[in-house]
């Protein structure tokens, strides 16, 4: 057995406040409660800062959607407009490094940050011993910190279903389809959410056949109907393949090759396919593990998730948490949000996150991005909505620069013309919501959106259209 040895506990490692993970929410709660005058401290146990978002999420796949978006419109389009460049070839493991420096250089950033805002940064697996003390592994040596305030800020990690084993070899998560050494010719996506469209985009335009299967009806889940079935068109004319409705049984490795066995739900009638990867992306799981949450009676809910009050509080007083390891939407900008809010809170000031108005973005091409309630939501909730849709084949900019396909589409209150929600996919729709969520948090209307010029010839004219759509008026449709 080996011996633990304990340091001494100076005060140098009592802090204000310690977070754990220095992913989006923790590295932005870090620096918020430095600038608000606490001693503070993040530790994380990756050895690099930013979390999913920076090394295995937002990042890299940003990065590979862009890289391999270029490829695709060099070999697809240019030719079309005058620009004729003679053999295209793939060099991918350059590609890969351009991803990983990306990645690099914005994880050093936040070192960096740190450093400026004086956070202490503590490399090492933390885990609970005491309601204010945490026991840092770090190698083969522990450390205990003591702290007035904790938020855990551990984030998430990809889930499989049932008998599916993730090897990150043949049957990856999205860290491994982040990383393929070669483009696989055939691919497999389990799960047609933006995780696995944004993979199955990449690879597709990298070469691989692509085809998703979905266990519902629709992709996209939770987005507006209108938008997930404009948006399923558009991938099919990009020949990603998909299989809706359908039920994937089991995933074996043969030989090399993935055996993806898989059901239809409408006539029950199973097939199988053979691939060279299979890609699980059917959702994350919060990550508490190795934080020793039991003994210390933090509750979770049936999911698995700190239940936190509306002061990010747990079940314990000074313990706190934030990101994908509590309730919400797992995105990057809501845990940054949280972060901000939970340091002021800590500081009593009155942070909050207004969680009917977080955007949500896919960065395919076209981009979709949504904000507020869908138009299925409102006829749920029986509130009397109008609506207002204009094309991007109407929008000049579209036109010129042939990014025509998609549309975007407002929901404003029947009586008080007040916006609800607003859908889009569409060119730069990721880039566009932005106006609409500052309007909403404003309590605009859309008729103040339709009153207010908008630059020509932009994208967002169209924005202002679909706007004196909503009350009938358009100019250019
Ligand atoms: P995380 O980013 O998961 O960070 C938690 C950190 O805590 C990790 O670094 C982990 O190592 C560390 N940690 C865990 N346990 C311990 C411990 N015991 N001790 C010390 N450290 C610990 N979101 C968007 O908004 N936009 C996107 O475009 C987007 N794209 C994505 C693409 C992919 C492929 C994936 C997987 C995710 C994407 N996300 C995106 C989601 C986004 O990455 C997460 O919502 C976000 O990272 C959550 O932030 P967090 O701080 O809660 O947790």
């Amino acid at each position: 057995t080996r011996k633990i040895v304990f340091k001494f506990v100076t005060m140098s490692d009592t802090f204000d406040v310690v977070i754990i993970g220095g992913g989006p929410g923790g590295y932005v709660c870090a620096i918020r409660s430095a600038q608000l005058g606490f001693k503070t401290a993040c530790i994380e146990s990756r050895y690099t800062l930013g979390g999913t978002c920076l090394n295995i999420g937002c990042i890299p796949s940003k990065s590979l959607l862009n890289l391999s978006e270029n490829f695709s419109k060099a070999k697809n389009n240019f030719f079309n407009v005058g620009i004729e460049t003679g053999e295209l070839t793939l060099n991918l493991s350059k590609m890969m490094k351009i991803k990983e420096k990306s990645v690099t250089v914005l994880t050093k950033g936040i070192e960096f940050l740190f450093k400026k805002n004086k956070v202490t940064y503590i490399k090492g697996q933390a885990s609970f011993k005491s309601n204010n003390e945490i026991i840092v592994q770090e190698k083969n040596s522990q450390k205990i910190y003591k702290a007035n305030h904790i938020i855990i800020s551990t984030g998430s990690e990809p889930t499989s279903l049932p008998g599916i084993k993730i090897d990150e070899k043949i049957i990856v998560s999205s860290t491994g389809a982040l990383s393929f050494d070669k483009v696989p010719k055939e691919l497999v996506i389990i799960g047609g959410g933006y995780i696995g469209l944004e993979m199955g985009s990449i690879w597709k335009r990298l070469g691989s056949n692509v085809t998703v299967i979905e266990f519902l009806d629709h992709i996209v889940p939770g987005m507006d109907k209108d938008i997930s079935i404009e948006f399923l068109k558009i991938l099919k004319k990009q020949e990603i393949n998909f299989k809706l409705n359908s039920k994937v049984t089991a995933v074996n490795v043969v030989e090399n090759k993935a055996v993806v066995d898989y059901t239809s739900n409408e006539t029950n009638i199973r097939k199988r396919i053979q691939v060279d990867k299979v890609l699980v992306a059917v959702g994350r799981k919060p990550n508490t593990e190795e934080l020793n949450l039991k003994k210390m009676s933090i509750k979770s809910d049936n999911q698995g998730r700190i239940q936190v009050d509306n002061k990010f509080q747990t079940s314990i007083k000074n313990i706190y948490a934030i990101g994908d390891v509590i309730k919400g939407p797992m995105l990057a900008h809501k845990a940054e949000e949280e972060g901000i809010a939970v340091a002021e809170i800590i500081a009593g000031q009155s942070g909050h996150v207004n969680y009917n108005i977080i955007p949500g973005v896919i960065y395919t091409s076209p981009e979709v991005a949504s904000v507020g309630k869908t138009e299925q939501q409102l006829i749920k909730e029986n509130i009397k909505y109008k609506i207002g849709k204009f094309p991007f084949m109407a929008n000049s900019r579209a036109k010129v620069i042939n990014e025509i396909e998609g549309f975007v589409k407002i929901l404003a209150e029947e009586k008080t013309d007040k916006l609800l929600g607003v859908h889009m996919v569409g060119p730069h729709a990721g880039d566009m919501i932005a106006e609409m969520v500052l309007a909403m948090e404003f309590g605009a209307s859309s008729e103040d959106i339709a009153r207010t010029c908008h630059a020509h010839p932009t994208y967002s004219e169209a924005i202002k259209e679909a706007a004196l759509a909503v009350d009938k008026r358009p100019i250019h449709y």
